[in-house]
């Protein structure tokens, strides 16, 4: 029962709840949904379900829009499971850990890394994730910021220069000369592997001068920011997301009222990252207050290996809901359609009519199941363009 892309018509029945994100349709119960081409096609009652060439039975089930992670660090070797147990007893977060995976992933060969990623992709994959962005950030060399590029591009069109995520060892001391190699030659290698440029702006990592530099580069390469900011403090990261049109300011964890301001008057999505909060036991983005300010609200997992290794978008669910007081439809809809505005994309992240045919059926009646069951394996079958991949 699949039906490839252009191979004809396939009709998702017998749908108990069918979430749209589409604010025409809503949410509707008793419905059916036709792809047609690998796009939605039509929506509406099961009673009047058109026919087609195949059918996926829901059994009553509730069908979301397949995730939207518009925030992950998959290009790495190695793992960082003991610093994680350290911090687990006590010893605070920094951010230095990040040169541990730089060392490792330098050493690591193309094949160690292509796996990586693939298992990663695969992973989020049977976890409903249709759409991943990824970052380059732990080479740090041009060339090997290039490679961490061309591998993530290998599974997503979603790809990201990360050049500027910490100031490598060889340049202890030095950060303004490391700014200078990441704005010319590294950005040169790394751009044409690339759609995004972001920065890790945060105090330990680059400034507001430093941070402007590297997105105004990657802006003349044709680069659109998005940034991590206000993550450990409540920097300059998120006005400068703001100042130069970013896609995203992501994480938003330490914001002041100008900065909440500055998003909810903005085009600038504030991507929440609660695995990574969860991971360095840190207190979470004050969410309501972003949605109460009128911010657009996005979910992403922040996978990478030192402060939330968690490829699990039904988890940041979860920790939406339980530790920053999202309802389960609005830390549903932030994992959707909040990541599909986070990558300036209209063809995910929601099921109305002309959407990329992306979605799960969940092994429960009602989306509020991910929140209301956390860790339980609740992503039963996911289509990616209208085919059946998990
Ligand atoms: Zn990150």
């Amino acid at each position: 029962m699949t039906a490839a892309p252009g191979a004809g018509s396939l009709v998702v029945a017998n749908i108990g709840e069918l979430v749209t994100n589409d604010p025409q349709l809503g949410v509707l119960h008793d419905a059916a949904l036709c792809v047609v081409d690998g796009r939605v096609a039509w929506v509406g009652p099961r009673a009047a379900a058109p026919a087609a060439d195949a059918a996926l039975d829901a059994a009553g089930a509730a069908v979301l829009p397949g995730f939207v992670d518009s925030h992950a660090h998959l290009v790495f070797a190695g793992d960082r499971a003991a610093e994680f147990a350290a911090r687990m007893a006590g010893e605070p977060y920094t951010g230095g850990g990040i040169r541990t995976t730089v060392a490792a992933t330098r050493a690591a060969g193309d094949g160690e890394l292509r796996a990586t990623v693939g298992r990663l992709r695969r992973e989020a994959l049977r976890q409903g994730t249709t759409t991943v962005e990824t970052k380059s950030g732990y080479g740090l060399t041009p060339a090997d910021e290039a490679r961490s590029l061309r591998l993530a591009g290998e599974v997503t069109a979603e790809t990201t220069f990360l050049g500027a995520h910490v100031v490598p060892a060889e340049y202890a001391g030095r950060a303004d000369d490391y700014v200078r190699l990441v704005c010319g030659e590294m950005l040169d290698a790394a751009a044409p592997y690339a759609r995004w440029v972001d920065v890790f702006c945060e105090r330990g990592a680059f400034d507001a001068e430093q941070s402007r530099a590297v997105l105004l580069a990657g802006k003349a390469h044709g680069l659109v920011p998005r940034v991590h900011a206000n993550q450990l403090t409540a920097g300059p990261g998120v006005a400068l997301a703001v100042e130069l049109g970013a896609a995203s300011a992501d994480h938003c964890t330490h914001l002041s009222d100008s900065d909440v301001d500055a998003l909810a008057g903005s085009a600038t999505v504030a991507t929440l990252l609660p695995g990574a909060e969860f991971s360095t036991r840190s207190p979470y983005p004050d969410a309501r207050r972003l949605l109460a300010a009128g911010a657009t609200v996005a979910l992403a997992t922040d996978c990478n290996p030192g402060s939330s290794y968690t490829s699990s978008m039904p988890f940041c669910v979860a920790l939406a809901v339980r530790e920053m007081r999202l309802t389960p439809a609005e830390a549903v809809w932030a994992a959707t359609a909040g990541g599909a505005a986070a990558l300036r994309r209209t063809d995910i992240g929601h099921l109305g009519i002309g959407a990329r045919a992306d979605l799960v059926v969940l092994d429960a009646p009602s989306h509020v199941y991910l929140a209301y069951r956390p860790g339980v394996p609740l992503i039963r079958t996911v289509l990616h363009n209208g085919v059946l991949v998990a």
